[in-house]
């Protein structure tokens, strides 16, 4: 049976031209009030929201959990139509303002968990088994050997339990359209930037490296280390025979 407020929904939608344009408005006020927004553009039109595996990976995360599904459509139109005017991604928090039906933007707030010692202990010993790929992470890309190690359970992406957010707007959904948009909005940064997922859950990417190729190079010491303790028990055996 149709129902009468989540068609009101429906109809109460404001088109991505109508959209596009308040979000131009809100942009140039806050420039003339002095705030410098860094709205989102995404350069996909149709498909997938992210170019990048790592950012496409984030979507179908973020679309996995079932609890979302009915407002993360709306959220993708959001994005598309440019009305994320302001993102800004720190450790373990992102801030946005989702340009709405009304002139001024709804404030969105994402919390997400610092990543536990433990888990991150055990990718950061994962990662340091493939050298030649923490070089190309350093190059500030995501190689594709290290996404298993990013994207299965236990790796840098979150669950619905390590995120938390809230948005300005009266909508009674357990998440809106707008928080919906900012988490696609997430992606498109994460696009231009993969170590963003590192501040997002608490890590400082350049000490994440060190450490892995710390580990890396311990691992290679040990490995020659046990070369030549076999080659002193050879010697070892040489004298004990008293063979030359
Ligand atoms: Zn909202």
């Amino acid at each position: 049976m149709s129902r009468y407020w989540d068609d009101m929904t429906v109809y109460s939608q404001p088109s991505a031209g109508e959209l596009r344009a308040k979000a131009k408005d809100s942009v140039k006020r806050a420039g003339k009030k002095g705030k410098d927004y860094e709205p989102v553009h995404c350069n996909t039109r149709r498909g997938p929201i992210c170019e990048t595996w790592w950012g496409q990976a984030w979507c179908e995360n973020l679309e996995r959990y079932a609890d979302y599904a009915n407002r993360i459509d709306r959220g993708k139109g959001y994005v598309r139509s440019g009305a994320v005017i302001d993102l800004n991604v720190s450790e373990g928090k992102v801030t946005a303002k989702v340009q709405g039906r009304r002139r001024a933007p709804y404030k969105v707030e994402i919390r997400i968990g610092r990543l536990p010692e433990e888990q991150c202990q055990a990718i950061i010993e994962r990662c340091s088994r493939k050298i030649e790929s923490l070089e190309t992470l350093v190059k500030g890309e995501f190689p594709d050997e290290l996404k298993d190690i990013f994207t299965e359970k236990g790796g840098l992406f979150p669950t619905p339990r390590d995120i938390s957010f809230s948005c300005s707007c009266p909508d009674w959904a357990m998440m809106c359209k707008h928080v919906a948009a900012v988490m696609y909005g997430i992606g498109v940064r994460f696009d231009e930037n993969p170590f963003y997922f590192f501040t997002l859950r608490g890590i400082d990417p350049d000490r994440f490296i060190s450490v892995a190729v710390e580990s890396s190079v311990e691992r290679m010491l040990e490995h020659a280390n046990v070369k030549s303790d076999r080659i002193i028990r050879d010697e070892d055996l040489t004298e004990l025979f008293g063979v030359v």
